[in-house]
């Protein structure tokens, strides 16, 4: 008990007389305006809440390594996979995305898997799911889509109807919603749960040549899922049932792991491959192309504190580093605009420089970018804010320009399709490869919902679903009491 006495201050760091006792007019009388430290903290509270994310609100999240496994300099000269054995520092945040922040962890939802790590040419920002599709393929779509997951303007409730109405207009979202209402949709936990990048990538290598890449994170832990009367249960019970889980697993050392691989395709294959490969509703089949381990991701430290360390963390697929690149795909470039967009919003403009989000790469980030709500650094101290300048300042490196993307055509607003309607195929396939059980399951999850909706929605649906496979169709058809 011999430590220092802290002496709780203000803000402002003036000793604080009295944290119990508002000062007021005599023994009974009004608190007294002059009590600024009362004013402080009953303002600062009120303030504590910044912006909730529109998606991907709840969450937990966790620091850990990423260590080389298997050499793909040849494809990429990213500084983060120079060399088998090299490790590097990331945070992992791992998200619902429909509820809000105080929604339950087991529900029927896709999963963000939000990776940050801290390369040594700065962050490169891997912002994925844990399905390795999505349910559009234009941003375009996207907010309409989001509202159907939301709630009812007028009951602020949930709605079956909505999310179904909207699917059964938008084929597209039919490989997604297989993945969502399959045994998949409500895993047992992070650890239990694979991620993947989503998005068709570019790598770019020392030969300047490029190639589109797909990035998995395949569970060590093995998928495990979780049954949705166990999912309801818990709802009630323990809401935040994976977000302890997780923290729980890391504090007594048991480490979450995934193997990261990649799946690589040349350049000019794009195009003609059978599939538009930068299709989000659309996998690259295994047999295509073939998983190349890269790497082990390890999660090994909790947040010391969730507000500074998770909530402000802030993820862009912009976020990429010399050696991986974007691609023509639609949702890809528009989340290049709107994870930033949000993160402005949320946390003002100086967010990048927020100790989870600042890179480890370099103490100094752009010195001509100043001032902005809440800069806490020295602003880029005296030195010049204007480029070019004579006085010694940064300076562009074109040794980082990218090989020129040939592109094509008239503009234009196109369906992202090739010429057969392939919407169908690869849902069907997903249904094929599933068990007899998982099957049930999945028919069995979807009839529990569609029967909440009217009878031309779900002619509809089934309709879509028949298409991609006979058996699927008539397993909802005879779930629903439809012939
Ligand atoms: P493969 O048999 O080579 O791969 C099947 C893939 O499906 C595996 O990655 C497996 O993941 C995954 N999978 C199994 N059950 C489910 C489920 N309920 N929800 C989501 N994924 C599941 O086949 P193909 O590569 O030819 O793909 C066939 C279908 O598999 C695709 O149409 C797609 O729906 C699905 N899929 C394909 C992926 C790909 O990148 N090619 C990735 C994920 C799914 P795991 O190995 O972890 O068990």
């Amino acid at each position: 008990m011999s430590e220092k006495k802290k002496i709780l201050t203000t803000s402002a760091g003036i000793p604080v007389p009295d944290n119990q006792t508002s000062m007021t007019a005599g023994k009974r009388g009004p608190v007294l305006l002059q009590d600024h430290y009362l004013q402080e903290k009953l303002a600062h509270f009120n303030r504590e809440r910044i912006p909730e994310r529109v998606v991907h609100a709840k969450a937990a999240g966790a620091h850990g390594t990423f260590t080389v496994t298997n050499d793909i300099k040849k494809y990429t000269k990213a500084k983060i996979f120079s060399k088998v054995g090299k490790k590097i520092q990331m945070f992992g945040r791992f998200s619902t995305v429909a509820g809000e922040k105080g929604s339950s962890d087991t529900v029927r939802d896709v999963r963000g898997f939000a990776l940050k790590f801290y390369t040594e040419e700065g962050n490169w920002d891997l912002v994925g799911n844990n399905t390795p599709v999505f349910f559009i393929r234009d941003a375009i779509k996207f907010p309409d889509f989001i509202h159907t997951q939301k709630r009812d303007p007028q009951t602020n409730c949930k709605s079956d109807v909505m999310q179904w109405d909207f699917w059964s207009q938008v084929p597209e979202a039919l490989h997604q919603v297989t993945i969502l209402f399959s045994d998949r949709g409500i895993p047992q936990g992070i650890p239990f749960m694979n991620g993947y990048g989503c998005h068709t990538f570019s790598f770019i290598n020392a030969k300047n040549e490029r190639f589109w890449v797909k990035f998995h994170f395949k569970t060590q832990q093995g998928i495990q899922c979780m049954t949705p009367a166990e999912a309801n249960k818990l709802a009630g019970e323990d809401p935040d049932f994976h977000t302890h889980q997780l923290f729980e697993s890391i504090k007594k050392g048991d480490y979450p792991k995934w193997t990261l691989s990649v799946q690589i395709m040349p350049e000019l294959e794009a195009d003609n491959y059978q599939w538009n490969p930068f299709d989000l509703t659309k996998v690259w089949p295994h047999g295509d192309y073939p998983l190349i381990e890269v790497g082990v991701m390890e999660l090994n430290r909790n947040p010391i504190n969730y507000f500074a360390e998770v909530e402000q963390a802030a993820f862009s697929p912009s976020n990429v580093v010399p050696g991986i690149s974007f691609s023509p795909d639609k949702m890809l470039q528009a989340r290049i605009f709107s994870y930033t967009d949000a993160h402005r919003y949320r946390l003002g403009s100086n967010f990048e420089r927020l100790p989870i989000n600042a890179p480890h790469a370099t103490k100094v980030q752009n010195p001509y970018q100043r001032d902005g709500h809440m800069r806490f650094d020295d602003n880029g101290g005296p030195g010049p804010n204007y480029e070019p300048n004579s006085f010694g300042g940064a300076k562009e490196d074109h040794s980082y320009d990218e090989p020129p993307l040939k592109l094509f055509g008239d503009a234009a607003r196109y369906e992202q399709k090739r010429g057969v309607d392939d919407d169908y195929i690869q849902p069907g396939n997903l249904y094929r490869i599933m068990s007899a059980k998982q099957q049930k399951e999945l028919i069995e999850n979807i009839t529990k919902s569609l029967k909440k909706v009217p009878s031309a929605i779900q002619e509809r649906m089934i309709g879509h679903f028949s298409k991609a496979d006979k058996a699927y169709g008539n397993g909802i058809a005879k779930g629903l009491g439809l012939s």
